[in-house]
């Protein structure tokens, strides 16, 4: 197969973006669907999210886990207890785990590469991590130690709203971050939320046009859910009608435009679309371009300390009820569970 890429302006993902009348909508999630089937298949692949620690010295304003965040009770997860879900993404079928955390040293970087080799000494699973920013040593020994992929969401291509959201964070620092965990020989993902305050519809056509050029393997999109212990939930938006509500229906729209411009990227239902349509919010980003869902499966006792966005979907659910669950919504829609690690397949260009 021979990769068929399609090129939007920036001018027209600012028109889809803005549009509201239903049959030119669905046109455009058909297009995203058909792209998804011919590039990406109908497996639906299973991340198995393992949330190590809530620990972090970071302090984005919108961010339920900001180091300021007095109120939380803080974990780090023991070795075995990882070891224990790991296991449990293996009896389930999943093809991957997911080691994720704030930004912190709890755990030494010899110690999550430690816990990388008893993965897939134990295991056939892919193992993806996203523990923020380090340097290159580290993803590096995390490389060589087994890892397959990294996550590090920029969530903003807007400079200016970057440093209000993440004052800890250094615009260009991220993107070099990204080439560098490509380079090493990471899948390397990225992502962003809809709706923040501040953000127009321009930023996030920047968005979908970056991940294009970043050549992304992984890209998440979700909405921005106001978490009421900090300083971003009480912020309005500062340019009017210029700002991307933080909709499903938005989300969507960029889920959608996001498959059609990056054709072979793995891109997920996420957790945050489910929050905000418990119904069908997976669903709905399943049938309009994205092929991934992570089910949970962290242990339920340290569930509703990882919130980084309040009322998480399946915060209560134990991780066979989340397995079940969500292989039953992806065989209603007609989709197929994909075995295996299910990385990134790419064609020639
Ligand atoms: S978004 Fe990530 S880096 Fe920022 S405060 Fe939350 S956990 Fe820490």
């Amino acid at each position: 197969m021979v990769l068929k890429r399609f090129s939007l302006s920036r001018e027209h993902i600012i028109g889809w973006l803005k549009e509201d009348n239903d049959s030119l909508l669905k046109e455009i999630f058909d297009w995203a669907d058909e792209v998804r089937r011919e590039n990406v298949g109908n497996d639906v692949h299973l991340r198995g999210l393992i949330e190590i620690s809530n620990v972090c010295r970071c302090d984005c304003l919108y961010c339920g886990l900001r180091k300021s965040n007095s109120d939380l009770k803080r974990y780090v997860m023991t070795e075995d207890e990882i070891l224990d879900c790991t296991d449990k993404a293996r009896q389930f079928g999943y093809g991957t785990v997911v080691l994720q955390s704030g930004e912190s040293p709890v755990f030494t970087a010899e110690h999550i590469a430690s816990i990388i080799r008893k993965i897939k000494a134990a295991t056939q699973l892919a193992v993806t991590l996203s523990l923020g920013e380090r340097d290159e040593q580290e993803y590096k020994l995390w490389k060589d130690a087994g890892a397959d992929r990294y996550l590090l969401r920029h969530e903003t291509s807007d400079l200016n709203l970057l440093k209000i959201i993440r004052p800890t964070s250094v615009y260009e620092n991220r993107l070099e971050a990204l080439r560098v965990l490509k380079r090493i020989g990471f899948e390397a993902g990225s992502g962003i939320m809809i709706g923040i305050p501040g953000q127009s519809y321009a930023t996030v056509a920047d968005d979908i046009l970056q991940f294009a050029g970043l050549d992304l393997d992984m890209i998440g999109i979700g909405p921005y859910i106001p978490h009421p212990k900090t300083p971003l939930a009480s912020m309005q938006s500062q340019i009017g009608n210029e700002q991307v509500p933080a909709t499903e229906l938005m989300t969507l729209k960029a889920v959608a435009l996001t498959r059609i411009m990056c054709p072979q990227a793995n891109i997920p239902a996420t957790t945050a679309l489910a929050t905000i349509n418990k119904e069908s919010g997976r669903e709905g980003a399943l049938q309009g371009g994205a092929n991934i869902v992570m089910p949970n499966l962290t242990p339920v006792k340290y569930r509703s300390l990882y919130e980084i966005y309040p009322a998480k979907a399946c915060i209560d659910e134990a991780s066979d009820q989340c397995a079940m669950c969500i292989k039953a919504r992806i065989l209603s829609i007609g989709r197929t569970i994909g075995k295996g690690p299910g990385g990134r397949t790419k064609c020639p260009s």
